[in-house]
């Protein structure tokens, strides 16, 4: 179904370039916490995503975080990159997104949201008519209600294709 539909899948948020960023008009970068930026309840990011992090705003992208968690989780996270965030945005509804464009001040075409799930993150891109990037869970799921979404999110996965710009692909570094 087209509103499960990610724009492209990656493997990891470290393989959005600022070339690939650049080349797909992208200004704006809505960021999900939890398995996207850290492993789920973590503050400590995954290896690569803070000089990512870096890298990306000094290209004039604007990152802002936008997670379901509480503030308490998302806040010293967010402060950590000194970035803004929206917690317990609600996703998949849109609200928390609009926040974020607003918040930027980007046109909603040239916003990308970015997750590891479809049933919230993918979905409520779609709900508000931006782009989507679905990454791949790099560490376990405590709750039983993610493990039962990934599993079936696993029905949809393999009809996605990865993320690409114009000729270029983005190799995995699965
Ligand atoms: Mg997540």
């Amino acid at each position: 179904m087209a509103v499960f539909k990610p724009t492209g899948t990656l493997h990891c948020v470290t393989e959005l370039t600022p070339e690939l960023l650049k080349a797909l008009n992208v200004h704006m970068i809505v960021l999900d916490v939890d398995n996207t930026m850290s492993p789920h309840g973590s503050q400590t990011p995954f290896p690569g995503v803070r000089a990512w992090a870096q890298s990306v705003t000094a290209s004039g992208v604007k990152l802002i975080v936008v997670s379901n968690n509480y503030k308490k989780r998302v806040a010293p996270f967010a402060a950590q990159f000194n970035l803004p965030f929206v917690s317990f945005a609600c996703k998949p509804f849109p609200l928390g997104y609009l926040r974020a464009k607003k918040m930027a001040g980007t046109p909603r075409r040239e916003c990308l949201v970015v997750g590891d799930q479809i049933f919230t993150d993918i979905l409520g891109a779609n709900l508000c008519g931006m782009r989507s990037v679905l990454l791949d869970p790099l560490s376990p799921d405590p709750s039983a209600t993610v493990r039962f979404k990934r599993s079936l999110e696993g029905f949809l996965r393999p009809h996605y294709t990865r993320l690409t710009a114009g000729e270029e692909t983005v190799k995995s570094k699965a």
